[in-house]
């Protein structure tokens, strides 16, 4: 598995992390599941915590092209010669040939993909679901647009709650008395991963637990998602850009302090 300035990344498809997520709910081990995309990777670097929490999870799934891209990168500068061409090129095909960036990674799986997939294919009775984070009201609209959607989908609580510490055991009480064996957690990263490292052994029935960001958001309608051409061709970001500018330090983050990060890192470790 490629591991990118440090952290486990898992080359999986949305189709296999969707089956795998399901088969999860009836084992008796609990585990939990990561979106990693560039910015997460950075502030890993700054939160030993968090880093800890990224490689602990039972799947990291690859949260974004940049993650596909450095991937690539560092399989393609092992040899460590003409590193800086091959950046320029490697990041010039993102573009112009995407299908390039997707030999060690093959898939961009994004959480909000998984979630949606994960209540598309869940057979009934199988999957009880506990969505919990984002601004009041939120998670009950998300239960609401999935239940119209999907016939089999069993959300079997909701709550906006709080990542605060002291909050912690309120929440695990409402959580520990539903039937869930899934928890969605979208309290952003990387509140939502220290959350289920501190937290997850105390929910005694959930088997799979995974922080989806702002998900519960775009499911709500709350947030726009970018249309699918250009989440294909790599610029989510942009759309995002526009959509809410003060999201312009994250995504410089993204977009130019990430590549120029794994430009510089020497860690290629696979
Ligand atoms: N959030 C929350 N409590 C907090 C901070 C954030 O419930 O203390 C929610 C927020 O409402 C949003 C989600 O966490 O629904 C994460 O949003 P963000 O824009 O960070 O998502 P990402 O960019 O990670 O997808």
């Amino acid at each position: 598995m490629p591991k990118i300035l440090d952290i486990r990344v898992d080359d999986i498809t949305l189709q296999e992390a969707t089956e795998t997520i399901i088969q999860w709910t009836q084992d008796n081990e609990q585990r939990y599941v990561t979106t990693p995309n560039p910015e997460i990777l950075l502030e890993s670097e700054k939160n030993v915590e968090f880093k800890n929490a990224l490689n602990r999870a039972d799947l990291n799934i690859p949260d974004g092209t940049g993650i596909l891209w450095a991937a690539k990168y560092q399989k393609i500068t092992e040899n460590g010669r003409r590193k800086k061409l091959k950046w320029i090129l490697s990041l010039l095909s993102i573009l112009f040939f995407p299908r390039y960036i997707r030999s060690e990674l093959r898939e961009r799986v994004t959480g909000a993909d998984l979630m949606k997939n994960i209540c598309l294919k869940a057979p009934k009775n199988v999957v009880k679901i506990f969505l919990l984070g984002a601004n009041e009201g939120v998670a009950e609209r998300v239960k609401e647009e999935l239940e119209k959607k999907h016939k089999n989908i069993e959300i079997v609580g909701t709550y906006s709650g709080s990542p605060k510490l002291e909050h912690d055991s309120g929440i695990i009480e409402k959580i520990n008395s539903t039937t869930a064996n899934m928890l969605f957690i979208a309290f952003g990263a990387p509140k939502q991963e220290l959350w289920i490292a501190r937290n997850l052994k105390k929910l005694n029935k959930i088997k799979v637990a995974v922080g989806v960001g702002g998900t519960f958001d775009f499911i709500a309608g709350t947030r726009k998602r970018a249309p699918q051409w250009l989440q294909k061709i790599g610029l989510e970001w942009l759309y995002r850009l526009i959509q809410q500018p003060l999201r312009i330090a994250r995504i410089y983050r993204a977009t130019i302090k990430f590549p120029v990060r794994v430009l510089k890192s020497r860690t290629v470790s696979w």
